[in-house]
């Protein structure tokens, strides 16, 4: 066949395909033109036990805390890490979680700035659990919250590691796998949520980014340093707020799993419009824990699966 007749009968089966109503973009695999990410394959299930304790494999769970955050990461190699635990009122939900996965130790513990819906759960959690080390970055609140948690850390005579950008909290090799801090990569700052302890794992081709309530001001410190900010699945900072996720941030990141996590109808109108367009525009497939319950996202350092809670139906018509 000469160029021209292939040509026109490429046309005439793209224009079939347009006619059916199929989105090529959207199905990169069956194209079989996007060999990169051929090997991967997404599940997104809303039924079965919620996955655990798989060996060689990052399971990321974005617990349900209504208005507030909480992570709880099965590290390749079994080790355990926690970030935040919502407010006190959600610690037993936070608790219940995590024993029900069978864990009775967290190795690690990163309180990622002292607002009550992110540190609030902490105390209970680190009462109820052999704990190993914590993190938290120097910043001061006299909130009566902040204060207990503080005051359970040292009667469990246990030390408070600072958080700040460039420290790595544990890494491995064999499986290879790494846990750093990228921020905050200053000391003063005029808004708490810019002392979020900012999490990224990287587990072999795949990295997931805790973003805690980090505001523009911390991205654009981030991005100032050139720390690689890309992530496959990234935690939105501050609940979806417009003071976070600035466009270039969320180009940067090169998303394609933004989690929101958040209250339903909670106070602050959280999810903001803006912010979730601009994570749509970059095509980053959005769940909400106020939508979802608890997602959990995990992977063996290719493939990237999710399992949630509740149905997503909504969240998509909402999208
Ligand atoms: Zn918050």
């Amino acid at each position: 066949m000469n160029k021209k007749v292939i040509g026109i009968i490429g046309s005439v089966i793209a224009l079939i395909l347009g006619f059916l109503g199929f989105e090529i973009t959207q199905q990169p695999g069956l194209l079989g033109d996007n060999t990169e990410e051929s090997s991967t394959v997404t599940v997104v299930s809303e039924s079965g036990d919620v996955p655990t304790h798989i060996n060689n494999t990052l399971i990321s769970h974005y617990i349900d805390v209504g208005q507030g955050d909480s992570e709880f990461i099965e590290l390749p190699d079994g080790k355990t890490l926690l970030i935040d635990a919502g407010e006190r009122t959600a610690s037993e939900t936070v608790i219940s979680y995590i024993k029900s996965l069978g864990y009775t130790k967290i190795d690690f513990v990163v309180g990622t700035h002292p607002h009550s819906d992110h540190i609030g759960g902490l105390a209970d959690v680190i009462k109820t659990f052999d704990i190993g080390q914590i993190y938290m970055p120097n910043a001061t609140s006299t909130s009566k919250t902040y204060e207990y948690l503080l005051n359970t850390i040292s009667n469990k005579k246990k030390k408070i590691k600072t958080a700040k950008a460039g420290v790595k909290i544990t890494s491995s090799t064999e499986p290879a796998y790494s846990v750093d801090i990228l921020a905050p990569v200053n000391k003063d700052y005029d808004d708490l949520n810019n002392y979020s302890a900012v999490v990224r794992i990287k587990y072999k081709n795949r990295s997931f980014l805790y973003m805690g309530d980090a505001e523009t001001l911390s991205e654009k410190e981030m991005m100032n340093k050139n720390t690689d900010l890309t992530a496959d699945v990234v935690k939105v900072g501050h609940h979806g707020s417009y003071s976070s996720s600035s466009d270039k941030f969320v180009k940067s990141t090169g998303a394609k799993y933004a989690i929101f996590s958040l209250g339903k109808d909670n106070d602050y109108g959280h999810p903001h419009d803006q912010v979730v367009k601009r994570w749509q525009k970059y095509n980053a497939e959005m769940f909400r824990t106020d939508e979802c319950g608890t997602i959990t996202i995990y992977s063996d350092g290719d493939s990237l699966n999710v399992h949630l809670e509740k149905s997503q139906s909504s969240q998509q018509n909402a999208a």
